[in-house]
């Protein structure tokens, strides 16, 4: 699942919303908002981050990702890292090619570097269920401030 979301997010005055005068249903679930948005997933959480319409702790972000603190953080630091457009996991992301990924993985390193964990940290994608991705929109963990453990649970 792809989108658009939060491309403009610095002058996010459009919606993503049901009914909002920026906004014509795309399909069920999406929509196209003519302002400054293409289209986003209307009931996603990282898409709401990535519009500005959910509030987020912003560390860093250019014009494809965007970085934010966990809000539940595991570690001093404990940032996500996502695409501001829709993917639903990593394995989206790395298919859809076209260099996403690897400034997701710039963008992750240059988060360390600025939280001062540039030395030791790690970067974790939990893709599917199965390994606990609990939001269904790509995102990397970057974990650092403390001694990590291996293997991970
Ligand atoms: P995962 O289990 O890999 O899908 O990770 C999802 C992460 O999103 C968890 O570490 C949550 O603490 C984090 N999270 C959930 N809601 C928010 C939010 N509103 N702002 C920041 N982080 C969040
Ligand atoms: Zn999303």
């Amino acid at each position: 699942m792809r989108g658009v979301c939060g491309a403009g997010r610095a002058a996010a005055t459009a919606t993503c919303r049901d009914g909002g005068p920026d906004g014509v249903r795309q399909r069920a679930g999406r929509w196209r908002a003519v302002g400054r948005y293409d289209h986003c997933v209307s009931d996603c959480l990282f898409c709401g981050i990535a519009s500005g319409q959910i509030p987020a702790r912003t560390v860093r972000e250019n014009s494809r990702t965007i970085a934010f603190r966990d809000i539940n953080p595991q570690a001093p630091t404990h940032v996500l890292v996502i695409p501001k457009e829709h993917y639903a996991d990593v394995a989206a992301v790395a298919e859809a090619g076209g260099g996403l990924l690897d400034e997701m993985a710039s963008l992750a390193h240059r988060v360390a570097v600025a939280e001062g964990i540039g030395s030791g940290y790690r970067v974790v994608f939990n893709s599917g269920p199965g390994a606990g991705q609990d939001v269904p929109h790509a995102h990397a963990h970057v974990i650092g401030g403390r001694p990590l453990e291996w293997p991970p649970g």
